[in-house]
């Protein structure tokens, strides 16, 4: 045995398989031309946020456009980081706004796919027999460095004005000899296998983002970390191996990860694997005091996925949104198909933001209000109901009541050419809603009327008030008492000659309904009296009458 095959063997006993056998037992996919192997690789150190769903939409649309692959890979390699639930609550929330993965872990026990596992902390082996072939080949060894040695050197090369990091000179295990090191293990001190960098840099390397277009950086010296003392392996070295095993063909994350490309790359081509090509994310900002910065998990409530339950945003609304944010001529193409499906768009990663997209809320209530305003009124009684369960038990117990009385509520201006945006979410729906499970206990009254005036329309509305009339016959009824209470029957007439009318129509119907509401502004006025039912209507006129 040469001394580096000993060396192997010691860092390495129970490793029997080779790369070769992963190659074999991972093959390359059999797909399509074209079709782009994507993935979602999320750590589980925190709920799902925002920025995490956007990436996981990109990956989703980019794999969905080309009849490829999006896969669920599970960076769970930061156990100090970690938080309870977090993965699960990550798959929920995909499963939540219908990014269905076609492989990946799933759950403790679950996964599906043949490129797993898909969770890092079960990869240890596969890391370990790629580590053990880099020693063989004299591109990876140990190192015995201390946290206080490495404290040191850093110290050093601030002093001097030098890069900080373990390469060149400062990268001292690199010169120790096989036989060296194995005296150290033997000794059993603790060590991280790291790199031996073949980088110098000097050099740049070049790479085309299919974001940010072509980026050049230095190349990378570092002799990085690959496994960690613990033998858990880094980010780096994890990503090089699973993508290239799971045959990831492009790599769409986070623009954080850019500095790392030159690494990243270097490892590829060390482990003789083809790089994938790389799509980098710019964070969505947010606009504060006339700047933009970006959404803040630690600041913005709206960074959270939960935020847009709890909200009750209907998942449809924000996956929407987050379209608009991904190419900006989603909006014009779905003013032009406002029917179609979202897997229509074309969508293309080079229409991304490379500055990163705003977010707005306002933006986003807009969105829902439409893709409310499309949804049926059962669709969006069971919706509400849902998330009044959780979130506003007492409207849970008033909508379930009752359920044809709240899809009535909701089927009020309900489709049709120009259907009202009243809600952009769920918890608008109290405020919306309110009366009608409870009379008024306010009346805005028109400010141009006299108690006297409102009076007079509420006593000669209530003996002709009729609840079987559609629209029409209810508001010809409203103007056929307009000229016994001094009103003017057509908007028109009384515009030519106000001063001979108190008012017109308009405001005898307002006059009812605010009695009715106890608001000025509603939905369409026939259509809630006739679902409150006679004895409501009398009661609430009769009401109102005796307060004035
Ligand atoms: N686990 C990494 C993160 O959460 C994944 C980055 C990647 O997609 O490669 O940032």
């Amino acid at each position: 045995m040469t001394a580096l095959e000993q060396l192997a063997e010691l860092l390495f006993p129970n490793v029997t398989k080779t790369p070769e056998d992963y190659e074999a037992l991972y093959p390359p996919r059999n797909l399509k031309e074209g079709a782009r192997v994507v993935r979602i690789a999320p750590s589980p150190t925190g709920y799902l946020h925002l920025g995490v769903l956007f990436t996981a939409t990109i990956n989703y649309l980019t794999a969905r456009s080309t009849d490829g692959v999006f896969f669920f890979r599970l960076e769970d390699t930061d156990k100090k980081r970690e938080v309870d639930g977090g993965a699960e609550d990550i798959l929920a929330g995909l499963r939540q706004y219908g990014l269905e993965i076609d492989e990946g872990y799933q759950g403790e026990t679950a996964s599906i796919g043949d490129y797993g596992p898909y969770r890092q902390s079960d990869r240890a082996e596969i890391y370990h027999a790629f580590v053990k072939a880099l020693v063989l080949q004299n591109l990876a060894y140990p190192c015995f460095c201390t946290p206080d040695e490495l404290s040191a050197v850093r110290e050093k090369q601030d002093g001097q004005k030098l890069r900080t990091g373990y390469y060149g000179e400062f990268a001292t295990c690199r010169s120790l000899t096989p036989e060296q090191a194995m005296e150290k293990i033997r000794a059993g001190l603790p060590y991280v296998m790291r790199l031996r960098s073949p980088g110098d840099e000097s050099h740049r390397i070049k790479f085309d983002d299919m974001i940010k277009g072509t980026i050049e950086i230095p190349e990378n010296d570092q002799d990085i970390v690959l496994l960690k003392t613990d033998g858990i392996p880094t980010y780096h070295f994890a990503h090089a191996i699973d993508d290239h095993l799971m045959r990831t063909t492009h790599v769409i994350r986070g623009d954080e990860w850019i500095a790392s490309v030159p690494t990243h790359i270097q490892l590829f081509r060390v482990l003789g694997f083809k790089p994938p090509k790389y799509a980098h994310v710019s964070p969505i900002m947010k606009e504060e005091d006339g700047s933009k910065r970006k959404l803040s998990k630690r600041k913005d409530p709206e960074a959270a996925v939960h935020f847009y339950t709890e909200q009750g945003y209907p998942p449809e609304s924000v996956m929407e949104y987050l379209h608009t944010i991904a190419n900006s001529d989603y909006e014009d193409w779905r003013r032009c198909n406002p029917d179609k499906p979202r897997s229509a768009f074309p969508f293309n990663l080079k229409k991304m933001s490379v500055s990163g997209a705003l977010f707005d809320l306002n933006k986003l209530n807009d969105v829902s209000k439409n893709v409310i305003a499309g949804m049926t009124a059962e669709q969006v009684t069971d919706a509400v109901i849902d998330w009044a369960r959780d979130y506003a038990p007492d409207w849970h117990a008033l909508l379930s009541k009752d359920i044809a009385f709240t899809t009535g509520l909701f089927s009020i201006d309900r489709g049709g050419a120009k259907p009202r945006k009243d809600l952009a979410k769920w918890s608008d729906v109290p405020a919306y809603a309110e009366y009608f499970f409870n009379a008024p206990s306010e009346y805005p009254w028109p400010e141009n009327l006299s108690a006297e005036d409102i009076r007079t329309i509420l006593k000669a509305y209530l003996p002709v008030y009729d609840p079987t009339q559609d629209k029409q016959a209810w508001f010809e009824t409203i103007k056929a008492l307009c000229p016994a209470v001094g009103f003017c029957p057509e908007v028109k007439e009384y515009k030519k000659q106000p001063d001979a009318y108190k008012g017109h129509a308009g405001d005898v119907s307002t006059v009812i309904r605010v009695a009715v509401t106890g608001r000025r502004n509603t939905p369409d006025l026939c259509g809630i009296m006739s679902l409150l039912g006679k004895d409501a209507v009398a009661k609430r006129l009769n009401a109102a009458l005796n307060t004035l």
